[in-house]
């Protein structure tokens, strides 16, 4: 237990499965992954945009196949990515089998929905043959009608016997290199899916609400449900499903395990609303810097807070601080590791943060550096 045991969380054990070279589940760190929305077949317009995506920091990309052409570019685009590439398949086994020999890293697939048993195993057998895993899928609009007529409408139950059908598929045919997904708008149906499944299964479960929303409504959505998740411990991946760019997706995946100290990316920025006693424009310079920052990788904290209300306080958490000195003042204080340093004109303000973050990222690296060769 920590010092702060109202902070600690108690990850589900999960068995542990890889994804490329990314392992999900057991003790491996929380996987952030996206989608591409670009033609698949067009492979320069999908790598573009996984390079975008790659340098938000996603550990994993899922790409759709929904023809022959898709599966052909695969190809290019699985050599081309730095970070494993998931094919998503819907229905047409032969998709499954062409992404896997294209280098798919892993095959989301439901093997309950491809046909004979003779089509599962040739699947599976693709899969074993290229060292790729499955994600089963399950999505509460898309149930089987068996289900569907069983329980009425999309239900928890409902969403959990599909799930451990296709898993029972798997498991027959000596396959178990998977992880699950039973996703839903509704986080309510979600959320009471995946505590279900999370006891009815060890395998690593990938998080998501799905068809949330945009950004900020999408964000909400996806904050609530996975949060609570989260919160108790249940999620090996997540995927944030947002109408936006996929690398927004990201950054909200990561702000999501940054606010559960989960896992840590980059300069994580408090700050406050601000209001009538700010020393200097909060919200301006906080947009600024977060654009500023973005290069960051380390985690550090950062504080950003209008006046000395709040700004010392918080300024004693966070590794590097502002506060604003007053309306009017014109200046503000720094603060490093806690402690009050110097004072600077407001001015100066950003390019003096991003100056001392860049630095403390240094440092961090060259005492991670030192460490390592200890
Ligand atoms: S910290 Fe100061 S400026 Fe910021 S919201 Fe609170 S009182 Fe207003």
């Amino acid at each position: 237990m920590s010092e702060r045991p109202y902070r600690d969380i108690h990850r589900r054990k999960s068995r542990q499965i890889h994804v490329g070279k990314v392992a999900i589940g057991g003790d491996a760190p929380i996987s952030v992954q996206t989608m591409t929305n670009t033609v698949t077949s067009d492979a320069r317009a999908t790598i573009d945009q996984i390079r975008r995506i790659e340098e938000a920091g996603a550990d994993i990309v899922r790409v759709s196949c929904p023809d022959e052409e898709s599966t052909a570019a695969m190809k290019a685009i699985c050599k081309a990515s730095r970070i494993p590439v998931v094919a998503d398949i819907h229905f047409h086994y032969k998709r499954a089998i062409e992404a896997a020999e294209a280098g798919a890293a892993c095959l989301r697939i439901n093997p309950g929905n491809i046909g004979s048993a003779a089509r599962v195993k040739e699947v599976v057998q693709a899969a074993k043959d290229h060292g790729c895993s499955m994600r089963i899928g399950v999505n509460a609009g898309s149930l089987e009608k068996e289900l569907m007529e069983k329980y009425g409408e999309p239900c928890p139950e409902a969403m959990v016997e599909s799930a451990l059908g296709h898993a029972k598929i798997l498991d027959d045919n000596d396959f178990r290199e998977y992880k699950i997904s039973v996703k839903a708008s509704d986080p309510f149906l979600a959320v009471a899916a995946y505590r279900a499944l999370a006891g009815a299964i060890d395998c690593p479960l990938h998080l998501g609400i799905t068809e949330a929303g945009g950004m900020i409504s999408g964000t909400v959505k996806s904050s609530v449900g996975m949060g609570m998740l989260l919160w108790s411990g249940i999620g090996d991946t997540i995927r944030v499903s947002l109408s936006a760019d996929p690398v927004e997706e990201v950054r909200v995946g990561f702000d999501i395990l940054k606010s559960l100290d989960l896992r840590h990316r980059g300069v994580n920025i408090i700050s406050c609303p601000s209001c009538a006693r700010q020393g200097f424009d909060v919200i301006d310079t906080v947009r600024l810097l977060e654009d500023r920052l973005r290069h960051i990788t380390t985690p550090m904290s950062l504080s950003i807070i209008g006046c000395v209300v709040n700004g010392p306080g918080e300024a004693r958490e966070t590794d590097l601080g502002f506060t604003g000195g007053g309306a009017g003042k014109g200046h503000g204080q720094v603060y490093l590791n806690g402690e009050p340093v110097y004072r600077i004109d407001n001015k100066d303000l950003v390019e003096h943060i991003v100056e001392l973050c860049e630095k403390k990222a240094a440092e961090i690296e060259a005492t991670r550096g030192m460490q390592a060769t200890k």
